[in-house]
């Protein structure tokens, strides 16, 4: 039988919190003939969560968001203790941009005592965030997998700005048999080309000015070596002109093909430029083709 979804009084959009549940649920559209995409997040929701679920609203007849906050694909306590929880709030930004569901499992939902398995995805994770953030892309394929199964939906849509994330997932489905399409959503930027994250929200507004330099640069350095400009020296460059502009550390400024993720000294296509920088406490991430 299918579960009546609890519904938020504040906005209306059904909200399941047990894997059981949600594959009723999953269950009762299936046998209405509906399809499903589903749209998994973090919370702290801004205008490029939205644009997946507008995707998925646009090209599935049934939406479900979710929203859990993974602590094992976190590096730093304090970033994940950190991390944006509104999830009123969010759940009403959901239903305005078309979900039909909200899951948002409580931790013991998703990892109960003696969980042990994970997933992790070679090669793909060998490189960028993977060296960065041990352990992080890995803890990634385990919830995302674990999401997969538990929904088993027809899409599952993810955005370019956590690149090297879609490229894993991806990888991880097909190794995994999860009959599920991975679909690309373009990044959502700001005015001045900033692309939004959840972890804008703690930047200074000073900070916030500075981060416009990413952008800006990877442009910048991207435009150049469209060009044929060679790599090392350009990427060399490109970090100069990050530190000047008032990026104060830097992860990693890269060109690498952009389905294997090798490193490329100089761009042919699919190329792609990936940096990660750090305001402060805040670490930023973005990527762009180069064309
Ligand atoms: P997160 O909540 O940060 O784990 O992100 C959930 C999904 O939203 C991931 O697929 C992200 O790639 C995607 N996403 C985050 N920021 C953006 C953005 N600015 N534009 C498009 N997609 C985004």
């Amino acid at each position: 039988m299918t579960p009546v979804p609890a519904q938020s009084s504040e906005t209306q959009l059904p909200t399941l919190r047990g894997i059981a549940d949600l594959r009723a649920q999953v269950a009762a559209w299936r046998a209405a003939g509906e399809s499903i995409g589903l749209v998994p997040t973090m919370g702290g929701l801004h205008a490029g969560h939205l644009a997946l679920v507008h995707q998925a609203r646009a090209e599935c007849d049934r939406v479900i968001a979710t929203i859990f906050v993974n602590p094992i694909q976190f590096n730093e306590a304090a970033d994940f203790k950190g991390y944006p929880r509104e999830e009123a709030r969010d759940a009403a930004e959901l239903a305005a941009a078309g979900a039909d569901l909200l899951f948002a499992p409580a931790q013991e939902e998703v990892y109960p005592p003696g969980f042990t398995t994970s997933v992790s995805v070679a090669g793909l994770s060998d490189c960028l965030c993977g060296l960065a953030r041990p352990g992080h892309l890995s803890g990634v394929a385990t919830v995302v997998a674990k999401l997969l199964l538990q929904s088993l939906p027809d899409v599952a849509y993810f955005g370019e700005k956590d690149y090297q994330q879609l490229l894993v997932v991806r990888r991880m489905a097909r190794d995994l048999d999860i009959p599920v399409r991975i679909a690309v959503v373009p990044t959502v930027r700001a005015a001045d080309g900033f692309a939004l994250s959840s972890r804008n929200q703690h930047l200074t507004p000073e900070q916030r000015t500075r981060a416009a330099a990413l952008y800006r640069v990877l442009s910048e350095v991207a435009e150049r070596l469209a060009k044929g400009a060679n790599a090392e020296a350009e990427l060399a460059r490109g970090r100069d002109l990050l530190l000047g502009a008032g990026i104060e550390r830097i992860d990693y400024l890269e060109l690498r093909h952009g389905e294997t993720l090798e490193a490329l000294e100089r761009a042919t296509p699919p190329a792609r430029l990936f940096a990660a920088v750090w305001l402060g406490e805040t670490r930023l991430i973005d990527n762009l083709a180069v064309v």
